[in-house]
């Protein structure tokens, strides 16, 4: 809640969202608990936007806790590092949490059960008088990213060249089933609030408001008492938000805490605004308060196929089967097996994938659960979905375009503000899985996009291909030109008054006699420094 000497803040709403049955308290009330190690660690070289990590270990090599083991290549990459020591035993393509359900290298390590620290760097505890630049570059090491499932690095979100407001803290957790983030609030309620600080030094942020739907009152509860106990803030404001999804959705958010609207295709900080996850917020506070790396993080396993629900502190590259192994394994054979939430999580295909950093929630849903929706229909234009898109959208037209393949319509109805929320094929009486539309489009834009980048690459090179050749052409051309201008002024010099440049035979007896010169030299040469026979 906010404090008592601050007026309250006014809050605005968004178009569209669903009241939807939150089933919450399947896993709400577990603590967080500490997962045992595994045997194997999988840790994907990509499990964020952006450049995949370098490796920086072979096969074979010792690592210890929270060693780097891939370097971010390039400016929006983010490291990754072993989750606990061991023997790396391979790195290979593996199955990994993607929609795509494609491989991607993997570092796999064979924990050797000693859980033992590599070296760690000191902790920046007086942040507030260091160069923002260490701090930045301390986060960047740690490999930290948007842990609320966007997985962009947050060192670069850290970066930001226009002037920043508002820092907005999201705590909304609107997806059903997932409580990671609630117990999170509630049990590293300090971690929050110091990330929270740490971030808003960081970019000079004017105030911090922390935005938590209000069915999660003990979060609330935690995180006000933990403002308090640290001391008078100003800074910072805890703002119930009415439970509504998806207030959860960044664009929401910030609509909902500060009445601004994000730019179609545009970023938050064009309006003075950063978003940051509370997860996120706790690992910037593990990286600078504590020198540690972002190598595990809280997992909620739910779903009444579940035998025990709860919530997982969870290496990072631990495998799905061996959370559910703890979880008490299936109650019964699960109808859908997910990745994140009901609404924006996508399938899972196999139990040996690994958790990764963005990897918030396995859910495993009965069939009671996830019944059948059974054939898609005809759009009957009803409208419906228009009504719920929380960013005034026309899904039904976005829908017609994504399944005639005529993307530029679709983009044309800004296809790339979709936020995937699932709103829409939720509500359609039809039942159109209109979001796998959306994505289907998305994704063949982006195809297109990367083959024509592609494309441009291989025109470039060959452009720079011929250049070049070009270039060695005329030097060879000047070469030749510059030895037979040579060759005149000899032959010249040899026979007053020159050889007329048609007169071939006279120029090639000259170069005859020249190279006959040029050998008796040699010859001469070689006879004086040969040894004489003493006999
Ligand atoms: S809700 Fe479904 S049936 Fe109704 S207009 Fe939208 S896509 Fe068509
Ligand atoms: S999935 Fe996209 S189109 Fe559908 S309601 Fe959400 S934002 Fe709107």
């Amino acid at each position: 809640m906010s404090r008592p000497d601050l007026p309250t803040p006014q809050l605005w709403t968004f178009h569209g969202g669903l009241h939807l049955p939150d089933e919450k308290a399947l896993s709400s009330d577990q603590p967080i608990e500490l997962l045992p190690l595994p045997p194997l660690l999988i840790i994907p070289l990509r499990q964020h936007i952006g450049a995949p990590a370098r490796p920086g270990v072979r096969v074979g090599d010792q690592v210890g806790k929270g060693q780097v083991i891939g370097t971010a290549d390039g400016y929006v990459s983010a490291a990754v590092h072993a989750s606990s020591s061991g023997t790396v035993i391979a790195i290979e393509e593996r199955l990994i949490p993607h929609p795509s359900g494609l491989p991607a290298p993997c570092v796999v390590i064979a924990t050797d059960g000693q859980d033992a620290w590599a070296p760690l760097p000191a902790p920046l505890t007086d942040y507030r008088h260091l160069d923002p630049a260490l701090l930045r570059e301390r986060v960047h090491w740690a490999g930290v990213v948007g842990l609320g499932g966007g997985a962009f690095p947050t060192s670069v979100k850290l970066r930001s060249e226009r002037h920043i407001e508002t820092l907005i803290i999201n705590g909304a957790e609107c997806e059903p089933y997932i409580t990671c983030d609630d117990r999170l609030m509630r049990e590293r309620s300090v971690q929050v609030l110091e990330g929270a600080r740490i971030i808003r030094t960081l970019l000079g942020a004017e105030r911090v408001l922390i935005g938590i739907e209000d069915n999660k009152p003990a979060a609330i509860a935690a995180l006000s008492a933990a403002l308090a106990d640290t001391g008078p803030d100003t800074h910072i404001r805890i703002i119930p938000v009415p439970t509504l999804y998806p207030s959860g959705g960044e664009r929401q958010l910030i609509r909902i805490l500060t009445g601004r609207e994000v730019p179609t295709r545009g970023l938050p900080a064009q309006i003075g605004v950063a978003c940051q996850n509370v997860a996120t917020t706790a690992a910037v506070a593990d990286a600078v308060l504590l020198g540690r790396p972002l190598i595990a993080r809280v997992v909620t396993v739910t779903g009444r196929a579940v035998a025990r629900p709860g919530n997982l502190t969870v290496p990072i590259g631990t495998p799905l089967s061996h959370l559910l192994a703890y979880c008490g394994g299936f109650r019964e054979v699960p109808r859908r097996l997910l990745c994140g939430g009901p609404m924006m999580g996508f399938t899972l295909s196999d139990l040996e994938i690994p958790v990764t950093k963005a990897f918030n929630c396995l859910l495993a849903l009965t069939a009671a659960e996830a019944p059948d929706p059974g054939p898609a229909l005809a759009c009957i234009r009803c409208g419906r979905c228009a009504e719920v898109c929380p960013v005034r959208l026309l899904p039904q037209q976005l829908y017609w375009h994504a399944r005639a393949k005529a993307f530029d319509r679709a983009q044309a109805y800004n296809l790339f503000d979709c936020i995937e929320c699932g709103c829409c094929a939720q509500v359609c009486p039809s039942h159109i899985p209109l979001v796998q539309y959306y994505r289907f489009a998305k994704n063949a834009v982006w195809a297109q996009e990367e083959e024509r980048r592609k494309a441009d690459q291989a025109r470039a090179r060959h452009q720079a291909r011929q250049a070049r050749q070009a270039r060695l052409e005329q030097e060879r051309q000047s070469k030749l030109r510059k030895k037979r201008e040579i060759l005149d002024e000899t032959t010249a010099a040899a026979v007053p008054g020159g050889v007329a440049d048609g007169d071939l035979d006279a120029r090639r007896a000259l170069i005859e006699a020249a190279k006959q010169r040029a050998a008796a030299k040699k010859a001469a040469a070689q006879s004086s420094t040969e040894p004489v026979d003493q006999g």
